[in-house]
């Protein structure tokens, strides 16, 4: 679903991405992991065509973002804390976005329903929670139904609660059958939500592992993660 390959981006003097590969699959939440300053944020602009790589390559369903015919109906992605307009009501603020991309209002309330902001789709967005507005950028992500999800940090500052709520959100989408990367740089946030980690540092890879095969590992006493072969 997400291939990314090789990656080397610099900005001036910094490595941002030294040779970052894994793939997201569908069907599963793939946790993307490391401290700030690991490259987590430039690997998905570089997916989303946003900052360019020096080299390797980035493919979404085989094909690089940029020559996708209708890239947001691939691809839904959170990049920033929501972008909202205050004033605006949590529906007024999808459906403007919606009708940018051609979407009817069915959709707004289709999404609505699903991040679980409806009984509140008519108060303006500028009183809600963070994580009612990390809702709404979920929601924004969603409206053309695209199979792969991207969300950086989506529950960075949330308090327990909301991770919750985001992790149960997460799960559901996966297991709807879409491919869903999230980035976090605290493990802990990560925990039960993922299926399968992306353990970054310094712009790359330092552990790709299933979750599962991860805690499997840990109780024989055993270091089992797959760490990538060196190039
Ligand atoms: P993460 O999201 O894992 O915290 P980033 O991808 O944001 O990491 O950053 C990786 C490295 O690249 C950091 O050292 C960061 O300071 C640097 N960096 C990211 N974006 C830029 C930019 N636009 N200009 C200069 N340096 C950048
Ligand atoms: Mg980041």
């Amino acid at each position: 679903m997400i291939e990314v390959a090789g990656l080397h981006k610099r900005f001036g003097a910094t490595k941002a991405l030294d040779g970052m590969s894994f793939t997201v699959r569908p069907g599963q939440v793939t946790g993307f992991v490391g401290p700030n300053g690991s490259g987590k944020s430039t690997t998905m602009r570089v997916i989303l065509g946003l900052d360019a790589a020096d080299r390797g390559k980035a493919l979404v369903g085989g094909r690089p973002y940029a020559t996708l015919r209708t890239p947001l109906l691939h691809v839904g992605a959170l990049l920033d804390a929501a972008a909202l307009q205050p004033s605006r009501s949590a529906r007024n603020h999808l459906l403007w976005m919606a009708r940018s991309q051609g979407l009817d209002a069915r959709r707004v309330d289709e999404v609505l329903e699903t991040v679980g902001l409806a009984g509140v789709a008519r108060r303006r967005a500028g009183g809600f929670s963070l994580g009612m507005r990390q809702r709404l950028g979920i929601a924004a992500a969603l409206l053309g139904d695209p199979p792969i999800l991207m969300l950086d940090e989506p529950v960075n500052g949330l308090d327990p609660e909301g991770i919750m709520w985001i992790r149960g959100l997460l799960r559901g989408l996966a297991a709807e059958g879409r491919a869903v990367l999230v980035s976090s740089h605290l493990m802990s946030e990560l925990e039960g939500t993922a299926h399968h980690l992306v353990v970054v540092g310094r712009g790359k890879v330092i552990a790709d592992t299933g979750v599962a095969e991860l805690i499997a590992a840990a109780s024989n006493g055993r270091v089992g993660v797959r760490t990538p072969e060196p190039e």
